[in-house]
């Protein structure tokens, strides 16, 4: 693992371009064009105008999302990869599961995630060396201790404005004039997909909007003993029979 001490601690705009030149084709900026992932492509694109841009289309995505999508597209003259979920595995899942499977408990909601986002993610990531996400530690407890550069998951992972303040990135905004998600003026300070994603009230924090009907039942997937009397996460016994066929 190389030593990137220095490179972690570089501005957001440096970072940036010490990766887009280092890894040019074998980068990406992953983005679900949020707030922060509007700010890293108009800082990307000044410096490399055919950097990389990918997103998850999950299949669930509000219409406003593929509005910003195509307002990208055409401001900033670049092209969008879209990384769609395996459509045998969506197909397995609805069919055992049915389409509003997350909300029934949070093993469901998970396997959900990881049919739609995180396995089409660890496809694109396979052809990957570098990628940039718009992480920010103040999102929440959770990504407080988010790092601007991480090597732990074996690929070099950016998170160029895990410093930055609401404000700065409001600030970016407003001189920058970006665009914004229509969704951002209704409330919703986190989005994703449609049906787990609402607006928030003031002074909530920045993701409660996110599978709210989980607030205060446990995270945790529990475990679940196979017929072979295994003992395993029921997550992975689930994704195990969405996968395997
Ligand atoms: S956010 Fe909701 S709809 Fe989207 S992948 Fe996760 S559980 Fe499924």
């Amino acid at each position: 693992m190389e030593d990137f001490t220095r490179e972690g601690t570089l501005p957001a705009q440096e970072l940036m371009a010490w990766a887009l030149d280092r890894y040019q084709d074998r980068f990406s900026i992953m983005t679900s064009f949020q707030a922060e992932g509007m700010i890293l492509i108009d800082m990307a694109v000044r410096i490399r105008p055919n950097v990389r841009i990918q997103t998850i289309d999950t299949g669930r995505m509000p219409e406003e999302t593929y509005q910003v999508m195509d307002a990208v597209r055409e401001r900033y003259r670049v092209a969008i990869e879209i990384l769609y979920p395996d459509h045998r595995e969506l197909e397995r899942m609805t069919v055992r599961h049915g389409i509003n499977l997350f909300y029934r408990e949070p093993v469901f909601r998970r396997l959900c995630c990881h049919v739609r986002k995180v396995r089409p993610l660890d496809r694109a990531l396979q052809q990957l060396d570098a990628w940039a996400t718009g992480l920010r530690a103040g999102q929440s407890e959770e990504r407080a201790g988010v790092e601007k550069l991480d090597q732990s998951g074996g690929r070099v992972k950016l998170a160029p404005l895990a410093d930055w303040t609401a404000a700065q990135v409001e600030e970016y905004f407003i001189t920058h004039d970006l665009i914004r998600h229509p969704l951002a003026a209704k409330g919703y300070r986190s989005i994703g997909c449609a049906p787990c994603t609402r607006a928030i009230q003031p002074g909530e924090p920045e993701r409660a909007g996110r599978w709210w009907w989980e607030e205060g039942m446990s995270k945790e997937c529990g475990l679940h003993v196979t017929p072979e009397g295994t003992v395993k996460r029921a997550l992975d016994v689930l994704l195990e029979d969405i996968i395997s066929n």
